[in-house]
């Protein structure tokens, strides 16, 4: 069993960080073993921003967005040489284990960290709003992300009908559609443009043409970012069927807010195995969730490979739109 343990956030912020931060230091104190603090992620690591935390540390902070910890992505930690910067810090506060809460980045980089650690047990939990991560369905944030984007679906609904608007949404995912994929069909989006997805823009035009003429009083496009841009493709839709169209960029927005009930459950559940898992000397795993059930995930499997939108939901949405 080890003796002292530290968490960190990194990469993206999201909804929910703070619940499992707040549950890993509370387990292990509850376990009777040290917890440190690792403050801005990754380059906090490199520059000692380490501080040892208490359970009043993590008080009133489970209700909120974002990371008490902080995060920052750090081109230091890319090298070698900065993280075995990183390394000697922990090292010199005798930490023996790691909980890293982030992203695909972010696990990659410890995934990285345990090759050069010799075997210091480390265990990540996904946090990103883009629920991008091999291996497990949920992620820690995307509820809570889908569902402000949902509420902004809603109220840009009441607008696009009241003047027979087109309205583009830009949403966040670069290389991932699940945001635009789950809010555009909750919302009851006409169109889903995601990276995964062929489209054809001439052919959606046309369509809408037809549907306005017999009558439709408003579109709703959910685009996510890394299927293009949404100001260009509303510029396009415009100019090419001649409907009043309006774009609306959600940007970080979608990062913020109080998380909702299943990111503070699933990141406390999640908080708790981690913290356990570590101080027990397990290493390189990431837990997540399947099915509804707590899963563990091989970390270097995790990092190497890619997950890809539930062709299911693409088909759905086809269905349904
Ligand atoms: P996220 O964790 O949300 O996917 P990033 O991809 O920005 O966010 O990663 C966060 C941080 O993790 C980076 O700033 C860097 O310090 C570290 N990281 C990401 N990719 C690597 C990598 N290939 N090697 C080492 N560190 C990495």
């Amino acid at each position: 069993m080890l003796k002292s343990i530290a968490v960190l956030t990194s990469g993206g912020d999201s909804p929910g960080m703070n619940a499992a931060t707040r549950a890993v230091v509370r387990t292990a104190i509850f376990e009777g073993v040290k917890v440190w603090g690792i403050y801005n992620g990754y380059q906090g690591m490199i520059e000692d921003d380490i501080h040892e935390l208490t359970s009043r540390s993590v008080s009133d902070i489970i209700q909120r967005g974002g990371t008490f910890l902080g995060t920052a992505r750090s081109e230091e930690f890319k090298t070698e040489a900065g993280r075995k910067k990183a390394l000697a810090n922990l090292k010199k506060h005798e930490i023996e284990g790691l909980v890293i809460i982030g992203g695909d980045g972010s696990l990659t980089g410890g995934s990285l960290l345990s090759k050069l650690g010799n075997g210091m047990p480390i265990v990540g939990l996904p946090g990103t709003i883009d629920n991008d991560v091999w291996g497990t369905d949920y992620t820690i944030g995307a509820d809570t992300a889908v569902n402000t984007i949902l509420d902004a679906i809603n109220k840009l609904r009441d607008t696009a009908s009241s003047h027979r608007r087109i309205i583009v949404i830009e949403v966040m995912g670069r290389k991932s559609g699940w945001l635009a994929m789950m809010s555009g069909i909750a919302g009851g989006a006409e169109y889903i443009l995601v990276p995964e997805a062929k489209f054809d823009l001439d052919q959606i035009c046309r369509e809408l043409k037809d549907s306005y003429t017999s009558g439709r009083r408003y579109s709703i496009i959910v685009v996510a970012e890394g299927a293009g841009s949404g100001i260009e493709i509303s510029k396009q839709i415009g100019a090419k069927t001649g409907i009043d169209t309006r774009v609306s960029v959600l940007g970080h927005i979608q990062r913020g807010g109080s998380p909702s009930v299943e990111d503070r459950l699933k990141a406390s559940i999640l908080g708790e195995r981690a913290a356990l898992a570590v101080i027990s000397g397990v290493s390189n795993v990431v837990f997540g969730f399947n099915a509804g059930k707590v899963v563990s995930i091989d970390l270097f499997d995790s990092v190497n490979n890619t997950k890809t939108l539930d062709p299911e939901l693409v088909r759905l949405a086809r269905v349904l739109t």
